[in-house]
């Protein structure tokens, strides 16, 4: 039994003490003192049951439980094999800091949490890094509006989206860089770029020239006909291809600038992540995530600048998680339809939204609907309920042998769990599955 608490605590949402976790718990539901009392009855000792493990060899049972993720450029899941033995470098995009953080961005943030947990857990030395931009056109208009600097707009609401992180119980990434900080990074690789002749610059802008780099569109599969002004592609005659994208932005009046060899001005959205993942983890490193969306153009210009700096540069594993949609649409601060994490918070346990979101496949797009979070609310009382009995349970016991205690039955119970958790989160993180493992009830025939 100590053994099943443990996994349910290492598993990716629960904190490490169970009084902890039902003082959270009552977040949404006050809870009877007297649950506190309640001893569920005490199964028959003699009962026993076939241990699923037991039936599958050994040598099986562990190609089952070597881990695979989906990879974006091969289309296909691959097993997980790091660049530097017992060490992963993982590269997120994260949030454009100037508002409060969707359901969306939830997802992002819980997806690689648990990607990051999972590693951990595999006795891998992570080193995490998420972004914040916080140098972009949009922060700019909404500071504008607020009659706000753009940077202490960008402060506050990176501090917002990290306290929202911490009610979902996502750690800490290792580093999470801001663009402001990092314009020397930024400006020496566009000068790699300009100098390995795969850009131009026009009036104090710099552009990648996409016809320069023949590989462009492998991970997207777009071509480059299908690239036109106006479709994710900025509109710009000056520009020697339609699909041409901006590496430096000449400052306009009003607007925060950093100089540089090209003039005054800041860095397109694109070249922040290639400059900052390097910085942190070098041109070549095992993971690069993000939402759906970013695969084009972003981390499709991604590429492509990395290989145009440095031809070495290689990341092993594109992974991207699905959208949340309301309706039949993809939430967005764009299309106005998104729910805050902090609307959400407001209401329902922080922890029954992680559960929500991890109650489907990282790859699948989520419906978003307010009786889904009901039901993951029900679901995570459940757990927490059932962890506190574990706890009181185990304390009888007072440090005593459980092995001369707990049935086999019992033990048969732990083994299959540990068994189809490690399963379902080496098959590209199947969360849903290793989920639905906790709810199956033990038998005890
Ligand atoms: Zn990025």
């Amino acid at each position: 039994m100590a053994q099943a608490t443990a996994w349910l605590r290492y598993s990716f949402f629960l904190s490490p003490s169970a009084s902890h976790s039902l003082y959270l718990a009552r977040w949404r539901y006050p809870l009877p003192s007297s649950l506190l009392l309640k001893r569920k009855a005490k199964p028959p000792i003699s009962a026993s049951s076939p241990s699923s493990t037991s039936n599958v060899a050994s040598t099986d049972a562990a190609a089952l439980t070597v881990f695979h993720l989906h990879n974006t450029l091969t289309k296909r899941k691959e097993p997980f094999r790091p660049t530097m033995e017992g060490k992963v470098g993982m590269y997120v995009c994260g949030i454009t800091a100037y508002n409060l953080s969707h359901i969306g961005h939830a997802r992002v943030s819980v997806v690689f949490d648990v990607l990051y947990r999972y590693l951990k857990h595999l006795k891998y030395e992570v080193i995490y890094v998420r972004n914040f931009t916080d140098v972009d056109d949009k922060i700019i208009a909404r500071a504008n509006e607020l009659g706000e600097d753009p940077l202490t707009l960008c402060n506050r609401y990176c501090t917002e989206f990290q306290s929202d992180m911490a009610h979902l119980h996502c750690l800490t990434p290792t580093v999470e860089p801001r663009v402001s900080t990092h314009m020397s990074q930024i400006i020496h690789m566009i000068k790699q770029i300009l100098a390995n002749g795969f850009a131009y610059s026009i009036d104090g802008d710099v552009y990648f020239s996409v016809d320069k780099y023949p590989s462009y569109g492998q991970l997207s599969g777009r071509r480059l006909e299908d690239n036109q002004p106006g479709q994710r592609v900025a509109v710009d005659s000056r520009k020697k291809n339609p699909a041409d994208f901006a590496l430096w932005k000449a400052s306009k009046a009003g607007e925060p600038f950093w100089e540089s060899p090209w003039g005054p001005g800041r860095p397109g959205w694109h070249i922040e992540c290639s400059a900052m993942s390097a910085t942190y983890l070098g041109y070549s490193f095992d993971i690069h995530g993000g939402g759906m969306d970013l695969v084009f153009p972003h981390h499709e210009n991604e590429i492509a600048q990395s290989c145009a700096a440095c031809k070495e540069s290689n990341v092993s594993y594109w992974v991207h998680n699905g959208f949340v949609d309301v309706g039949s649409e993809k939430m967005s601060k764009s299309l106005g339809n998104f729910v805050t994490i902090r609307q959400v918070i407001d209401v329902y346990h922080p922890l029954a939204l992680r559960l929500f979101l991890i109650g489907t496949h990282y790859r699948s797009t989520i419906s978003y609907f307010i009786a889904q979070l009901e039901i993951a609310s029900d679901r995570l009382y459940y757990i927490y309920e059932t962890i506190c009995n574990c706890d009181i349970s185990l304390n009888q016991f007072n440090g005593e042998n459980l092995k001369d205690y707990v049935p086999k039955y019992i033990v048969d119970c732990i083994n299959k769990f540990r068994f189809d958790l490690k399963k379902s989160l080496a098959d590209d993180l199947r969360t849903p599955i290793a989920l639905a493992s906790f709810s199956e009830p033990p038998s005890y025939s």
